[in-house]
């Protein structure tokens, strides 16, 4: 069986601890290699090869930096076809999907291109006779990030692309489901340019998050995954005196006003809901119909789901790949065998549907009459399970929303300009969506989360992520003088 290894130095090396995970093929159910996992010992020896590397690439000037960046994005689209293979296989999404991905993830790389002009300080002249004032943004040093399984490039990208761009050496721990992503980009990263220390991947499980949690030599950790592990992320990591920003899970709500066009806020419903079977931290997970609409909407999306074509992503047609593990799998599954029983109606049944034989698939699948206090409404069930509650007007749909434990985003589909800009002040989330499901921030802004869906202050990536790299240092100077300065410069000094 393959041995999927660390990325350490600048090259690809085998771990010892002993200790490894199978990685499946999602979409055969079969085993395909298996990763290394790091030890204590493994983890020390990739953070004093960071360290080292810190003090030279520290002093990279900011258009070597930039032009670095550039090789890469230049390399990563060269090299899209298999970066999207490699996704698909592991991680079990579809090439559209994980093309979407990729295309999503080097936005960031991009914006870190412009890391010279992101970098820019402030200056105060004479703020007092002959004294100014200026900051400048330095990095923090080493650097790490623990990523999930379901994004095993964007999110990532979301990370190292500042990161490395503001100085600092980066460690990825990535998900032990889908290690291998982490290691070709890591190759990429290498041929663009980035000296050996400078990124580096830990293949690793709960013994490589702790060692990094608790390393005196790691200043900050950036964090994306479920909501308990965040929040033990946060807590660990703050305790040991680290720089913290820990994404966790969500429930994203879609609000469908009576007036809302059906057909295109179907449409977005089903891409929104399914695609990448369900698998995105900002995937529609519940349709809240307002007033009369909730029929029409119902019937608009199941009719939609029988023409979903669920399948590998060898198969050139299919739409939704299978999910990531059979564990998972029977997770999904388990909220609709529960929700006839918790009062809901189960309109559309995957479990039902006429799915590949092999691997870990589950169709597509509709909820509806779904209450809070329902596990199919309260979980993030993170599978392709679309629920729809009915509520009577645009009040009680927020006091729904904002009554959840999870804060990541909301979308709302009406033809109402004032009714969405009302949304805008009244809704508890972080990112918005008018007449868009995914609201996913572009690089040029940032990713956050509120309440459970996010722990720390700090969003993610674009303006958040360069602060979040880089501390800042405030020089206030004052130099004499020249005209009362009594050092000869060996000519007659003019003002
Ligand atoms: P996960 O929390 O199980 O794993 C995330 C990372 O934490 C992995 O690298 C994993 O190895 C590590 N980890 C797992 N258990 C750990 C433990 N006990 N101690 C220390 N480290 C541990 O998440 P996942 O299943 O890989 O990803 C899916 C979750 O991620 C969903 O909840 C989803 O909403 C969330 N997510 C959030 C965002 C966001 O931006 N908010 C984006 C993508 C995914």
């Amino acid at each position: 069986m393959r041995v999927i290894d660390h990325w350490i130095n600048g090259a690809l090396v085998p771990s010892t601890s002993g200790r490894t995970s199978p990685v499946y093929n999602p979409a055969t159910g079969k085993q395909q290699a298996s990763v290394g996992l790091a030890s204590v010992a493994e983890v020390d020896a990739a953070v004093a090869a960071a360290k080292e590397a810190f003090k030279s690439w520290r002093l990279a000037s900011l258009s070597k930096r930039s032009e670095i960046m550039f090789a890469f994005r230049e390399l990563a689209n060269a090299n899209r076809a298999k970066i999207v293979e490699l996704i698909s296989i592991e991680h079990g999404k579809v090439p559209s999907d994980a093309a979407g991905e990729l295309a999503r993830g080097m936005e960031n790389i991009e914006f870190a291109c412009g890391i010279p002009a992101l970098l820019k300080g402030g200056f105060s002249e004479q703020v007092s006779g002959g004294v100014d004032v200026y900051s400048i943004k330095q990095p923090l040093g080493v650097v790490a990030g623990i990523t999930p399984f379901n994004f095993p490039a964007m999110v990532p990208m979301w990370m190292f692309a500042n990161a490395i761009a503001t100085g600092n050496c980066f460690i990825l721990k990535p998900s032990e489901k889908d290690p291998s992503v982490a290691l070709y980009l890591a190759e990429l990263l290498s041929q663009a340019g980035v000296p050996p220390g400078v990124f580096t991947v830990l293949q690793g499980d709960k013994v490589a998050v702790d060692a990094i949690l608790e390393h005196p030599d790691i200043a900050a950790v950036s964090f994306v995954g479920s909501t308990p592990i965040a929040k033990y992320i946060y807590t660990t990591g703050t305790a040991n005196g680290k720089r913290v920003q820990a994404l966790g899970g969500a429930k994203n709500h879609m609000i469908v006003l009576p007036d809302a066009d059906i057909n295109m806020a179907a449409d977005a419903a089903v891409s929104a809901a399914y695609g990448s079977a369900g698998e995105r931290c900002m995937a529609v997970s519940v349709v809240v119909a307002v007033g009369n609409i909730g029929d029409a909407i119902v019937e608009a999306i199941a009719e939609r789901l029988p023409k979903l074509r669920v399948g590998p992503g060898t198969d050139p047609d299919a739409e939704m790949g299978p999910l990531i593990t059979g564990e998972h799998r029977e997770k999904v599954a388990s909220y609709l065998a529960g929700a006839a029983g918790e009062g809901a109606t189960v309109v559309v049944d995957g479990r039902d549907d006429d799915l590949p034989t092999e691997g870990f698939f589950l169709g597509a699948s509709l909820v509806d009459n779904v209450k809070p206090g329902m596990r199919v409404y309260d979980d993030e069930i993170f599978g392709p399970v679309l629920a729809v509650t009915r509520v009577d007007t645009y009040e009680e749909a927020v006091a729904l929303i904002n009554a959840h434990r999870y804060g990541n985003g909301t979308a709302i589909f009406t033809r109402d300009g004032g009714a969405a800009r009302q949304l805008q002040f009244d809704i508890n989330v972080d990112m918005v969506g008018i007449n868009v499901p995914i609201p996913v921030p572009v690089a040029y802004y940032s990713f956050g989360g509120w309440k459970a869906s996010l722990f720390g202050d700090s969003n993610m990536y674009g303006p958040a992520g360069i602060e979040f790299y880089t501390r800042t240092k405030t020089v206030t100077s004052r130099w004499p003088d020249p005209a009362t300065s009594s050092v000869d410069l060996g000519f007659p000094r003019t003002r």
